[in-house]
Parts: C-alpha cells; sequence; structure tokens
C-alpha cells in the first residue's frame, strides 16, 4: 500500500517546509505535493538554482530561505515537484496530475499550504496585452532571470515596492511608479503601530524600499484616485487621475498589484468552513489556533488559510503539524502543548504588525469593484462588470446565481481571478454585506484537467486494492 500515507501536504512553501522538517521528525511517512519544480513557495522561488549574485539582489529574507530548503531536502519525506493537486476528499483522498498522468493517494491527515494569490485589478483595460501582475513578473526574475524594461508599477502593498526595488537592484529600468494608497489609509493605520511588538524592521525596509526607488529618478506618484490603461490589443498608455486632473503615461508595459489573498479554492472545494475578514477584505479558511479546518482530517496552514507573510506561515506550519501528531496520537496532547509554546510566542509577535499592514494597505473599493460596466471583471469567460450587475437586477442574490446567468466564474481558472469583485459588485448592487452574498460554490477539478489525463486516474482505493488481493 504505497500510495498511502501518515500525511499529505499540499505546498512545498515556508509554511509545507516547516511543517514537513518538524512532523519527519517522528518517522511518520509524509507526502509533499508541490506543482512548482523545486520547493520554496513564492518568496524561495528558485533559491536553488538562482546564482549568487542574483540572490543578493532579491534581498537578505530571501537569501535565508536556502537555509529551510536545504533542510527540507534533507528530511525523511516522499517529495514531488510538478505535482498538481486538482481533487481531494474530506476522508484524506488525494488525486495529482504530474508527468500528463493523473495519481490518486490517501492519508491520515492532509494539511493544505497552498499559500496566496495576488489580488484581482479590475480597472479598465486590465486584459490587454503587455499588462500583468507585479507577482508575475517577479516569478519571470526569479525563475528565468528575466526582466520587463520600462514597465509602469501600478497599485499599494509592501510586495508591489519589493519587487520594483528588486528590479532597480538588478539594473531593470523603471519606467514609474503609480502608488494607489489612499493618504486616509495613513491616518487610519498611524494609531496602530502602538500594537506593534519587536518587527519594527519591516517598516523601515518598506520605507527604505520606496526611499531608494524615489532616489533612482523613477517617476514616482502617489495618492492617485482612478486610472485607466489605454491601447487596442496591447497596452500604449496609462492615464492616472490626480486632484481631478487626469495624466498620461505613455509606456509598453503595465504591471498591477493590490496585495495578497488566500488561495482558497482547494479548501473550499472539499468542503472548509470559510470566514469574511472585514480588515483584509478577502475570505479566510476558518481555523483554530491548530490550524485544524472545520473539517476532522483537513488543517490549512500558511497563507492558505489567511495572509500573514512568510515568517509566520513558517511558524504556523510547525504548529498545525504538532496538533496533527498529536491526532495520530504520536505525540501526546500535553507534548504538544509544551512544544507549541515557543512557536505560538514567535507568532504573535510577528501577527503584531499585521493590523498596522492591513490597514495601510487595504485598496480602495473604487479599484476592487469596477464603476466602468464595461470592464471585464471573469477574464476567462469575458463577463463584463455590467453583466453581473444586469444578473442582480434579473434577481441573482450571489455568485452561484449569477454564473448560471452569465458563465462568470466557469472558466479554466473556475473563479480565482473573480470571485471576490463578482461577490463586491453583487454585494454593492443589493448593499448587503459579503457574507449574505457568499462565494462561488467550488467543485473538483480545481485545476484545468483534459481528458485525456483524467483517463490515466485509477480509482482503486487503497482498501479496495488489499481487498482484491
Ligand atoms: C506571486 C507572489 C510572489 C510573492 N513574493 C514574495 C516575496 O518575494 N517576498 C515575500 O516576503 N513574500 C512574497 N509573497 C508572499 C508569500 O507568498 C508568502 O508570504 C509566503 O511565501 C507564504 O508561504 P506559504 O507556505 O503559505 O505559501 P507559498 O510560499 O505561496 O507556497 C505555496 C506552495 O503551494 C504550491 N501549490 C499551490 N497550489 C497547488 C496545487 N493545486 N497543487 C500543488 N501545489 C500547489 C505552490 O506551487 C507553492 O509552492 C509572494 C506571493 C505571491 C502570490
Amino acid at each position: 500500500m504505497n500510495n498511502h500515507y501518515d500525511i499529505i501536504i499540499i505546498g512545498a512553501g515556508p509554511a509545507g517546509m516547516s511543517a514537513s522538517c518538524l512532523a519527519s521528525k517522528y518517522k511518520v511517512k509524509i507526502l509533499v505535493l508541490d506543482v512548482a519544480i523545486s520547493p520554496g513557495g513564492q518568496i524561495f522561488r528558485a533559491v536553488e538554482t538562482n546564482q549568487s549574485s542574483h540572490k543578493q539582489k532579491f534581498g537578505a529574507n530571501y537569501l535565508n530561505g536556502i537555509k529551510l530548503v536545504n533542510k527540507f531536502r534533507k528530511c525523511s519525506i516522499d517529495y514531488q515537484s510538478r505535482a498538481k493537486v486538482w481533487h481531494l476528499s474530506e476522508n484524506g483522498e488525494v488525486h495529482y496530475l504530474k508527468d500528463n498522468k493523473t495519481h490518486f493517494v490517501k492519508a491520515k491527515h492532509i494539511l493544505i499550504t497552498t499559500g496566496a494569490q495576488e489580488r484581482p485589478f479590475p480597472v479598465t483595460g486590465w486584459t490587454l496585452n503587455r499588462v500583468m501582475t507585479a507577482g508575475a513578473a517577479q516569478i519571470l526574475l526569479k525563475e528565468s532571470n528575466l526582466g520587463i524594461q520600462n514597465a509602469v508599477f501600478v497599485g499599494t502593498g509592501p510586495l508591489l515596492y519589493l519587487i520594483a526595488h528588486q528590479y532597480l537592484m538588478m539594473g531593470i529600468p523603471i519606467k514609474a511608479v503609480i502608488d494607489t494608497t489612499p493618504l486616509s489609509n495613513y491616518f487610519r493605520a498611524i494609531p496602530k503601530i502602538v500594537g506593534i511588538r519587536g518587527n519594527f524592521n519591516e517598516i523601515y525596509k518598506g520605507i527604505k524600499w520606496i526611499g531608494d526607488i524615489k532616489k533612482s529618478n523613477t517617476f514616482f506618484i502617489n495618492r492617485i484616485s482612478d486610472l485607466r490603461i489605454l491601447g487596442d490589443e496591447e497596452v500604449n498608455a496609462i492615464e492616472y487621475q490626480k486632484n481631478g486632473q487626469w495624466n498620461k503615461i505613455e509606456c509598453e508595459h503595465v504591471l498591477l498589484h493590490q496585495g495578497l489573498v488566500p488561495e482558497i479554492n482547494i479548501s473550499l472545494s472539499v468542503g472548509c468552513r470559510k470566514i469574511w475578514n472585514q480588515q483584509q477584505a478577502c475570505w479566510n479558511i476558518d481555523v483554530d489556533k491548530w490550524f485544524q479546518s472545520s473539517l476532522p482530517c483537513i488543517s490549512v496552514a500558511g497563507d492558505a488559510s489567511s495572509i500573514s507573510g512568510a515568517v509566520a506561515a513558517e511558524a504556523s506550519g510547525k504548529i498545525a503539524a504538532l496538533n496533527i501528531l498529536a491526532k495520530l496520537n504520536i505525540i501526546t496532547a500535553k507534548n504538544r502543548d509544551q512544544l507549541a509554546i515557543p512557536i505560538q510566542k514567535s507568532l504573535k509577535t510577528e501577527m503584531s504588525i499585521r493590523t498596522f499592514l492591513e490597514t495601510l494597505f487595504n485598496p480602495i473599493s473604487r479599484f476592487r469593484i469596477p464603476n466602468n460596466n464595461d470592464t471585464i471583471v471573469c477574464r476567462c469567460e469575458e463577463v463584463l462588470a455590467g453583466e453581473i450587475r444586469e444578473s442582480v437586477d434579473l434577481g441573482s442574490k450571489g455568485p452561484n446565481q449569477t454564473k448560471s446567468f452569465t458563465r462568470c466564474g466557469m472558466g479554466p481558472c473556475q473563479g480565482r481571478l473573480c470571485g471576490l469583485t463578482v461577490a463586491e459588485i453583487i454585494a454593492d448592487q443589493l448593499n448587503c454585506s459579503i457574507e449574505e452574498v457568499g462565494y462561488y460554490r467550488i467543485r473538483p477539478p480545481v485545476t484545468p484537467i483534459t481528458l485525456g489525463e483524467l483517463s490515466t486516474t485509477k480509482m482503486t482505493t487503497p482498501e479496495k486494492q488489499a481487498n482484491q488481493l
């Protein structure tokens, strides 16, 4: 029964790697599945293969990632790279794609650590060619050493400034940075500084990134109130509004970013309960202090449950692993509690900066809810904001009804890129809360799979195999 494990971990980022390293010390049988070609997750992407001169330019956090990746490589676990999970069930069954074939495995407990995705940024022109997310540009840089020259960076959030800074460190010229953080966010965020314990370094880093960008002679404009991206098939300019005046920057590439939201589709597809996080303006997976979800065999840690950053993700992965070990009777609950104390303490310190960050970088509703009815919301099925509003006028009360009226959320991404926007437009139109409107009902497969690949599935469970012998 070599496809039967104690724990299956989905995702080899900081949360998944730290959980694997901790649990593997207890001689449990662990399988780690990750769609990427090497371990590291988003933050430590390609950290093993990047030239050391480049690593330096990505910053100290990136350099430190190699220690965790090396530790993970030495763990006694079964690690499958290029393995994309497309279905799991609440009794521990996991289906994944690798080498164009689907594979079936089972575990007593599943830990989901699939991380975050960038928040949709549905402004006029966001679907034009040569407009992409800043995160996608960073992936190109880390994995293939490819930079996009003279791009305009637009949006808000620490990752936007980090990536722009990494570009400058790599010597890739930037045409402009358009910062959408409103002044009111600063006023609301500054009082929250008193709650921060110990990790002020993150604030200094952010100030330095912005300072370096400004010093580099890159055109930097902040506190804009509106924007639109122009072009026929591909972008040729971006216009922004400041103090009531529209201004234009001619450009060939635009990189958008307005923060991160948890990648929830996998957790929702299996039936984990979700909760709306008003401060982060997104859905979180409802987990307890051990990162246990509402389903007994499923835990969700790291950014996949709630955006908390890489250091917190590492801590949450360890805490989840301790709880799973206790559930599997490998350690006692008392042991779990004792071992978790220092990790929970460091997690608490790490999390103390979140309220400040989330208040400062909360994207304004103007950039979450398109006011132009011609803006595409569902990129896969090309459904416009106006069509979503029309579906509400016709009686739709939530994303699932709107999905059957318009096909939004039915394409290859299964609503990952439009789910939040669709729900926010409907809530806005009905003048009710997001909780009342809800979210798409996510069903497998959570990622595209061809019929040919599906036909390679062997539906025999380990139990059935044993019975047949
Ligand atoms: C594009 C992007 C770039 C980022 N860059 C930085 C950065 O430079 N610095 C920084 O501090 N923070 C960065 N972040 C934030 C960062 O994701 C987190 O702080 C941290 O990496 C979270 O760790 P994690 O383990 O929770 O998730 P991640 O590190 O995101 O790891 C999740 C892993 O799950 C895998 N996965 C996802 N879905 C599946 C599936 N269906 N099947 C199999 N595997 C799957 C992914 O391949 C990934 O390796 C970035 C986020 C994004 C979205």
